[in-house]
């Protein structure tokens, strides 16, 4: 590069400290926040929402199927049964397929409408809003539980302040004995609860689980998402202009000022917004949509209904803080417009992406033969000659039943002239058991040259079912 070419440089603005001038610390204390509740469609979605996936949640470990939970993630048997579906560490493959899945339909819902996993159904705002919904019946409202934190300690906070904490921990420990019921019989686990003789594990899972639970939800709130969250974090790569998110219109809105409700705002020169705040007083995480998009915002919509129920007191049309696009809102379109962009040709891609990966999951499930096998050799006893002047190789099968019925199972080999069962080519195993078996393998002495050769062994169900598994393996010719 030449040494006369103008060099790029960029201006430095010293920024003024707050505070006259005075050093800020990088790390700000908290400040509690108070959220006011509302009652709106997008509250109401919320709400849903959290029935939903706590009735899911609470509700499935107690259903069975057959003779045992609907789910269970039985990790000391090294089996997980989902739906009536037997799956080994073998069958990996389909758990990790639910997890691409999963990844995937957050990138597609993202990209099309920002964070409403965040916003509806992420267990850090349902325990929250839980919690939050605890602390409001027993403290009151806004004002009353501002009052209360800011009041010196009495009687009647103590006994509000202990109460709600009793109430927390009690869900919070219930919270933790049904994750713990996925992964151990929770019937069983109530049980050995009651008899106070659950296992120390069982006992540290339940009281960790409930611990963060009671944590997050009752205290950390809002910070979770702030500070600790990772989806907060990377969620904005994969925002464009097209993505709705929660935005306020301040082309309607401003300038803001309060004014009666009898007054014209045209006539005052007055946006819509007459500066309640009551946006920023439902916001769970405590920011104020009106200065424009902030990554603490977690797309909950509350905002919106504060909004509306402001805009409808005026006589004004609603929706001055909407689900939008940064496009639309620049552009003014309208729904249909908005939509026909949201459809973009990033979001079609995500949801051919989806798409196929469920239906690939969905037709590898519905194909998947119910039986494993593993053959390993058995290394105590090498190739050797027996009665009758036979060669015998000797294997050890795992048979695995992946059905909620016990099996009967044919075993088979071929591969070489001559090559046969010599042990008991029947085997019987239970429901979504496994079972190890030794079998024998016999050839001609002399039927085939040494060395070592490939032999399958045919493992198949007895009836009509058609199962079947095959699985390679190798005979040993001695020298
Ligand atoms: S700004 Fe609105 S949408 Fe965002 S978190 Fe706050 S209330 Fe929810
Ligand atoms: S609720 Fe609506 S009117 Fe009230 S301050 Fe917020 S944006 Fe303005």
């Amino acid at each position: 590069m030449s040494s006369s070419a103008p060099r790029k440089t960029i201006p430095i603005v010293p920024v003024p400290a707050e505070g006259g001038g005075e050093a800020v610390g990088l790390y700000q204390a908290s400040k509690k926040i108070h959220p006011r509740s509302i009652q709106g469609v997008f509250a109401r979605w919320r709400w849903a929402l959290v029935f939903l996936t706590q009735l899911v949640f609470y509700g499935m470990p107690w259903i069975e199927w057959g003779e045992r939970q609907l789910v269970l993630f039985d990790l000391a048997a090294r089996r997980f049964y989902i739906f009536g579906l037997v799956l080994y560490p073998q069958d990996l493959i389909y758990l990790s397929g639910l997890l691409v899945i999963s990844a995937m339909s957050l990138f597609l819902f993202t990209a099309v409408a920002g964070r409403l996993w965040c916003g509806y159904a992420c267990p850090q705002t349902v325990y929250t809003e839980i919690f939050l919904w605890v602390e409001q019946k027993i403290e009151g409202n806004r004002s009353a539980r501002i009052r209360l934190d800011a009041d010196a300690m009495s009687l009647e906070k103590l006994v509000k302040k202990w109460f709600k904490h009793l109430v927390w921990i009690g869900i919070a420990l219930w919270t933790g004995f049904t994750f713990v019921g996925y992964f151990t019989p929770i019937r069983e686990l109530g049980m050995a609860f009651l008899q106070t003789h659950m296992g120390s594990w069982e006992v540290f899972w339940v009281f960790f689980y409930g611990f963060a639970t009671y944590g997050n939800a009752g205290f950390m709130r809002e910070q979770v998402c702030k500070y600790m969250c990772p989806y907060a974090r990377f969620q904005s790569a994969m925002f464009d202009r097209d993505t709705l998110i929660v935005s306020y219109d301040p082309q309607r809105g401003e300038p803001r000022a309060p004014r009666r409700k009898d007054a014209d705002p045209k006539r005052l020169a007055l946006g819509d917004c007459i500066d309640c705040g009551l946006c920023v007083q439902v916001c769970p995480t405590g920011i104020d949509i009106r200065q424009g998009l902030q990554y603490e915002c977690i797309g909950c919509g509350l905002c919106v209904d504060a909004c509306d129920t402001v805009m409808r007191k005026m006589g004004y049309a609603p929706r001055l803080i909407r689900y939008d696009t940064q496009n639309g809102m620049e552009a003014g379109w309208s729904r249909r417009q908005l939509l026909r962009r949201v459809l973009r040709p990033r979001v079609l891609a995500y949801a051919a992406i989806l798409a196929l990966l469920v239906a690939g999951l969905l037709a590898s499930l519905v194909v998947r033969t119910p039986l494993k096998v593993d053959v390993v050799r058995d290394r105590a006893s090498l190739a050797r000659i027996v009665e009758g002047g036979r060669l015998e190789n000797v294997y050890r099968l795992q048979i695995m039943n992946a059905t909620e019925a016990a099996h009967s199972y044919r075993i088979a080999a071929h591969g070489l002239d001559g090559l046969a069962v010599a042990s008991d080519d029947r085997v019987t195993v239970g429901p979504a058991q496994s079972r190890w078996v030794a079998v024998r393998l016999q050839l001609p002495y002399g039927a085939a040259p040494a060395g070592s050769h490939p032999v399958h062994f045919d493992i198949r169900e007895e009836g009509d079912s058609g199962v079947q598994v095959s699985e390679k393996a190798v005979f040993l010719v001695p020298r």
